[in-house]
C-alpha cells in the first residue's frame, strides 16, 4: 500500500503530528488530489486549542486547499487529471433543498475538510468532484487555496449583508479574510471603504489594496472617526475578528438602517439592547457561516481577471514539515503576518 505524510492533530492542545498514513482511494464521483497549497488558518488554531471541536481524531487539519486532480473515480465529469483545482470544503450531501438552492452551507449533512473529515496538510486527499473548482494557470496554487476561504468567506458576508454601490463599508480585523473584504468591498461598490486594526502594518496594507481610511483603536477614539468619516455610521459593518469587544464595536459603528455581519468565531455572550441597538436604529444584524458552492465561480473569475490583488496576501510558504511552526507563528502574530501556506513540490 502506497503512503503519504500527513500532519494530524491527535490530542487537543498538542502540536500536529507528522504521520505516515496510507494514500486514499478514490471511489465513485471522487477525485484524488496531490495537495499543493494549504492555507493555515486561525480555525486551525481553534482546532488545536479545543476553542472549536473537531469531531474525530486523529484527523489531518487543513481546509484552505487547492491542487492538482491524480486520478478521477467512476462517473466523474468535467474534470481530468492535471487539472488545477480548489476545494469548496464543506462536503455536503448535494441533493437536499439546501444544497439545490445555492444554501450549501446549511446542509445539515455537511462535513468539513480538516475538521470533520481529513484535510489539506496532508500530500493527498479524496474528495467528491463537485468540490473541486478548476482554476487557470494565471493564478498559483498558493493563492488559489486562499481563494476557498480568505477570500470566499468575506465574499459570502458581503454578499449576505448586501453591499451596494456608494456604500460605506467597515472591515474590523485586516488579517487573512479582511485584506480580501477590504477589496471585495470595493469590487461590490462601495464608496468608502474603512479597515479597522490595532496593527499599523496591517492597515498600512489595507490601504495598498484600497481601504479609503483606516481606524487604529490604539489610537483613534474608533467610534468618533467613523461616524464622522460616514456621516453617523457604516452601511455594512463586518465583524471578522471574534471577540465580544469588537463584536460590540461592528454593532455601535454601524448607521441607522445599516447592517451588522459577523464572521468572526465569538462564542461568548455579547449584550445587545434590542430597543437602542436594533429597533431604533432598524438595524440589521446578521451571521455569515462559511460559503456556499455558488460563490467559487465568481471569485476565481475574480482572481483570473485580476480584479483581486493577491500579491500582498501570502505572507510566506512553509513545507509540512513546518507546518507547527506556522501555527505558532500565526498565534504569536510574528511578523506581517496575512496569510501563511504549507506548500508541496
Ligand atoms: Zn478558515
Ligand atoms: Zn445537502
Amino acid at each position: 500500500m502506497k503512503t503519504m505524510r500527513a500532519a494530524q492533530l491527535t490530542k487537543p492542545g498538542r502540536p500536529l503530528e507528522l504521520i505516515e498514513v496510507p494514500i486514499p482511494r478514490p471511489g465513485r464521483g471522487e477525485i484524488l488530489l496531490k495537495v499543493k497549497a494549504a492555507g493555515i488558518c486561525s480555525s486551525d488554531l481553534h482546532y488545536q486549542d479545543g476553542r472549536s471541536q473537531v469531531t474525530k481524531l486523529p484527523i489531518t487539519l487543513g481546509h484552505e486547499i487547492a491542487g492538482e486532480v491524480v486520478e478521477c473515480g467512476e462517473e466523474v465529469k468535467g474534470l481530468k487529471a492535471g487539472d488545477r483545482v480548489c476545494l469548496f470544503y464543506l462536503v455536503t450531501c448535494g441533493e437536499c433543498m439546501a444544497c439545490c438552492t445555492g444554501n450549501d452551507n446549511y446542509c445539515s449533512e455537511a462535513e468539513m475538510l480538516g475538521k470533520n473529515i481529513d484535510g489539506g496538510f496532508a500530500e493527498y486527499l479524496v474528495i467528491p468532484a463537485r468540490n473541486a473548482f478548476p482554476f487557470p494557470e494565471s493564478i498559483p496554487y498558493s493563492q488559489a487555496a486562499l481563494l476557498t476561504d480568505a477570500v470566499a468567506t468575506p465574499f459570502h458576508a458581503l454578499t449576505r449583508a448586501g453591499v451596494k454601490t456608494g456604500d460605506s463599508v467597515l472591515i474590523i480585523g485586516i488579517g487573512g479574510l479582511g485584506l480580501h473584504a477590504v477589496q471585495i468591498a470595493k469590487i461590490m461598490g462601495a464608496g468608502q471603504v474603512i479597515a479597522m486594526d490595532l496593527d499599523r502594518d496591517k492597515l498600512d496594507l489595507a490601504q495598498k489594496v484600497g481601504a479609503t481610511a483606516t481606524v487604529n483603536p490604539r489610537q483613534d477614539n474608533a467610534l468618533e472617526k467613523i461616524r464622522t468619516l460616514t456621516g453617523g455610521g457604516a452601511d455594512v459593518a463586518a465583524e471578522l475578528i471574534g471577540l465580544p469587544e469588537t463584536v460590540r464595536q461592528a454593532i455601535d459603528c454601524t448607521a441607522v438602517g445599516g447592517r451588522t455581519v459577523i464572521v468572526g468565531i465569538c462564542p461568548e455572550e455579547v449584550g445587545i439592547s434590542p430597543y437602542h441597538d436594533l429597533l431604533l436604529k432598524e438595524m440589521t444584524l446578521l451571521g455569515s457561516a462559511d460559503q456556499s458552492r455558488i460563490d467559487f465561480p465568481v471569485i476565481i473569475e475574480l482572481a483570473a481577471q485580476n480584479r483581486l490583488d493577491m500579491s500582498y496576501s501570502v505572507a510566506r510558504e512553509l513545507p509540512l514539515e513546518e507546518v507547527n511552526r506556522g501555527l505558532e507563528m500565526l498565534r504569536e502574530k510574528e511578523e506581517n503576518i496575512v496569510r501563511l501556506v504549507v506548500s508541496f513540490p
